[in-house]
Parts: structure tokens; sequence; C-alpha cells
């Protein structure tokens, strides 16, 4: 019989966490850098760029590499000869490693994790509890299997009870562009075929969880149906030409990875969930001789990519910025941006539409600004903000028109992936612009931002309206004032030139 002590299970989480916070598996680095080598989409091309740069600063200074931190999700296989030192369960154990990880003072983590979900949404200050999943395995080890699962991407989970006679490819096929750009491609499919329904999406889930090897199965060829399927969906998922960052390209899904289950005569569930551009997790396994040792990856298993900022980015000073300026600009032009930048996202957009409803003077004047849906991660050691990367944009879309209309008065907006048609067409209406930053190159768009101070609401915490002062913060222009969007026009190209290209044989 093992004995696992308290210390070294919170030990291991704890550490674990702080880990895969700033170091992306090298399976992921390698399979990106793979992605980055035959792109020929200059757009996705320098995002796969920022989030390899990204992914290597944020390795370097050990802070995060995207500034959703996740939601802390843990499988734990336990062996039937184990037992725990007694005082704390399973989930308490778990819970308290997260807590020490995410609440770190060298690298505080982002707590995202709200109590009372369908009432007060509180926040639980420490990112607990944890999401924690056990089964009761043969043997005398635990093996635990832990990942940081940002909300952009499981927002997107699909979940259908197909036809046994349906096709699972054409299901997926037929998801995949309408799951938009929110998961913050390329990334890697998860999916679970079989089982019932709660099983199907366990199964995606944990699917996620394996080494990225698409590559290695195509070299040897599929030997039975699951790994066929790995193969079609993989070719068709990027033939759709959705892109790096929806932003239309050669690589949206770096690999296809799918569980099945024994099913019902009846049914045929099916779940299909993504893992980001921020794809973080760890394994370790506990055998009673103390915590889990994690080797840190050496600098050199990076690419050495010189990114000085996008190719032929056009510079903008923000405080000088008209609207006849933004008129000249191009959906798919790159931008450095410069100057006074204001942030809001959920929670002070509709603290402002409240204010206006009710004729009250607004606290910032908004006319001829930007702004930039962010929620940033807490500074550290001389941060001007920790790592900023934009939050999704949809989610303001109903407070677009009020936004760049009369009484608020925007000029501009940054965050992440496609706007709805509504906000494309007030964009439209109010000659407008949409700007979109790399979702997963939080610590690379932070380092941009050289100063920071709270302007409104400092009671909402990371929500709060402050103002930036950045420097050369990389950005494209997704929707121009004409109403262009990057998100329409460049994954239809890249589609129909994929039609051309024959697909590449890795
Ligand atoms: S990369 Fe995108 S989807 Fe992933 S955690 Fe970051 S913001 Fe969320």
């Amino acid at each position: 019989m093992t004995l696992i002590k308290q210390d070294d299970l919170i030990r291991s989480v704890a550490d674990a966490f702080q880990f895969i916070s700033y170091y992306h598996p090298l399976d992921f680095v390698r399979a990106v850098k793979a992605a980055y080598d035959r792109e020929q989409s200059p757009a996705a091309k320098d995002a796969l760029a920022q989030i390899l740069v990204n992914s290597r600063m944020a390795a370097e200074g050990h802070r995060p590499i995207c500034q959703d931190t996740g939601m802390a999700v843990v499988f734990l296989k336990i062996g039937m000869e184990v037992r725990f030192e007694p005082g704390m369960t399973v989930q308490e154990m778990v819970d308290e490693g997260v807590r020490q990880a995410y609440t770190n003072p060298d690298n505080p983590l982002r707590a995202s994790v709200l109590a009372d979900p369908a009432g007060a949404r509180r926040n639980t200050k420490d990112n607990t509890p944890a999401v924690v999943y056990t089964e009761l395995v043969p043997g005398n080890t635990v093996e635990v299997r832990l990942a940081a699962k940002g909300g952009g991407s499981e927002n997107k989970a699909q979940f259908d009870i197909l036809n046994p006679s349906d096709s699972i490819v054409d299901w997926v096929l037929e998801r995949l562009p309408k799951m938009g750009a929110g998961w913050c491609p390329p990334g890697i499919l998860g999916i679970g075929i079989g089982g019932t329904p709660e099983k199907a999406m366990l199964m995606a889930k944990e699917a996620l969880l394996d080494q990225i090897d698409i590559q290695d199965l195509r070299q040897r060829g599929a030997g039975d149906r699951t790994e066929e399927l790995r193969l079609e969906i993989y070719d068709k998922a990027n033939a759709l030409g959705i892109g790096a960052q929806g932003l239309g390209g050669l690589t949206t899904v770096l690999d296809v990875k799918i569980k099945g289950y024994p099913t019902h005569a009846a049914s045929l569930p099916v779940a299909l969930i993504p893992n980001c551009a921020a794809t973080r997790h760890l394994h370790f396994t506990l055998d009673g001789s103390g915590p889990a040792h994690f080797s840190p990856p050496s600098l050199s298993d990076w690419p050495a990519i010189d990114w000085k900022g996008p190719p032929n980015a056009r510079r903008v000073n923000l405080d000088t910025l008209t609207r006849a300026d933004i008129a000249t600009w191009k959906a798919g032009e790159t931008l450095l941006l410069s100057g006074k930048l204001l942030t809001g996202r959920d929670a002070a957009h509709k603290r402002i539409a409240d204010m206006v409803a009710k004729g009250e003077p607004l606290p910032v004047d908004f006319h001829n600004r930007f702004i930039y849906y962010v929620g940033p991660v807490d500074p550290v050691k001389g941060e001007a903000v920790g790592p900023a990367g934009p939050t999704k944009s949809t989610r303001m879309d109903k407070f677009t028109d009020l936004m760049l209309g009369e009484q608020v008065g925007l000029l501009g907006m940054v965050g992440k992936a496609e706007r709805g048609p509504a906000a494309v067409a007030s964009i439209a209406a109010h000659s407008a612009v949409y700007c979109t930053a790399v979702g997963g190159a939080a610590y690379l768009v932070a380092k941009a931002i050289k100063s920071s101070r709270v302007l409104a609401f400092p009671e909402l915490g990371m929500e709060a309206i402050y103002e930036f002062e950045v420097e050369n913060m990389p950005v494209a222009v997704a929707v121009d004032s004409r109403g262009e969007s990057v998100h329409e026009t460049g994954p239809r190209e890249w589609r129909m030139r994929i039609g051309k290209i024959p697909l590449a044989k890795h």
C-alpha cells in the first residue's frame, strides 16, 4: 500500500499550474513552428510568429502565456493500492494546490472563476474550485493529468447526438466555421464519440491531454477507423482556410484527437472541444516518494524568430487620429499603435449602457478614442501591466452601436476574433473601425504597454476602465470603416486557394 502525503499532492499541483502558465508543451511549440514554416498567408504567418515569440518570452520571463490563465481541470487515476494521508478530500487537496499556484506572488495568475454562476457570479479570488475527475485503477500510484483551459476555447465546445448513419466528418466541418476565431486557432480538436452525452464530452476533454502526433500517424498510416477519421478531419478542417486567428490561411488545426466508447444502438453522441493557442497541460505520477519535479525546458527548444512587428505595418498615433485617417485603412492591413488607449470589457460596457440609459454623465470622455477589450493579469516587479491579450469581442457586440454613437463617441475598438453582423453594420454606419490583437500573445502585447492608470470603476478590478500608454502595439484591421471584415474575406480567399493548392504532404 502506497501512502500519498497531502503536501506532496498539493505541492505537485501548485508547481504544475505555475509551470504550464509559462511553458507551452514542446510538442505544441514544434507544431506551431511547422505551421509557421509552411504558412503562405501573410496575416496568418504574422499571427503564428507572434504566438511563437510570445511563447518564448513567457518561458523566459516566467509570466503567463495568456492573460486568461484558465480554469483548472484535473484528472486523477488513483491506484487501488494507494492510501491518502487522512484530513483532506482529493478535491480539497487539489483546490489547495490551485489556490497556491494562482496566488503565487512571483507569478500571480488571473482568478477567473466565479461562484454562483446563475446568480451573483462572485469571483472566488483564487481560481478555485478546480474541476476534478477521479478514477480508481489497478496499481499503487496516482497519475495526474491537468490542464488550464481558457474561456475562449471552452465556450466553443460543441455537442450533438447524430443519427447512427450520419457522417461525423460532415458534422465537424459544419460546426468548425461557425465556431469563428474566438477559440484562438491554431489549436487541437478533441473529439469524443459514443458513450452517453456526458461521457462524450468528457472524452473530448481528455483527448486534448495527449501529445500532438498527427504527422507520425500520417507516416505510419491509419490502423483503424478512428485513425482514419483523425487524418480525414485534420485535412478537411485545414482545407476550410480559417487559418491562425481566423484570418485565412493554411493551418487551423494542429492535430485532431479522438476517444471513443461503446454507445447505444439508437445513438451516436459526438462532442468537440478545442484547445487554443494557449494549450497548457501536464502529466505526472506520484508514487509516495515525494512531490513531482518538473524539469524546465531549455530556451533553445524554442525557434529563433526575428520578429520586430508585422511586416509593412502602418504606424499610428492614437492621440492625433481622426475619422478621416481611419477611412484610409483597409481590412487585413497591420498597424502599430502608439499613444493613449482606453480599456473596457463586459462589466464596464454594462455600466456605461446603464449610465447612458439613466442620463447620467459618463466618467470618461470616449469621443474619438480607441477602446481595448482586455482583462490583464496583475503586474509584478515593475511591469506596467501583466500579460494583456485581447478578449473575445462578440460579447461587446450588443453595446457597439451605443459605444460608436454620438453619446459615447468611440472611434475604434481592439479585441479578439470576428464581430457579429449587427456590429459590423454599426461600424460601417459610423465609419469606425475594429482591430484585432493576437489571442494567445498576451505577454508580447503587454510589453507594448508602457504605463497604466485606472480612470473609472476601480471596484471592477481587471474589468475597470484603464488608460494605457502603448508603444508600437501590433494589431490588424479586422473590420474597416466600409464594413469589410477580414474574418469573412480571409477564410473565403484561403479556402478557394487551398482548393487550388494541393494539400501539403507533411
Ligand atoms: S489563447 Fe485565446 S482562447 Fe486560449 S486562453 Fe488565451 S484568450 Fe482564451
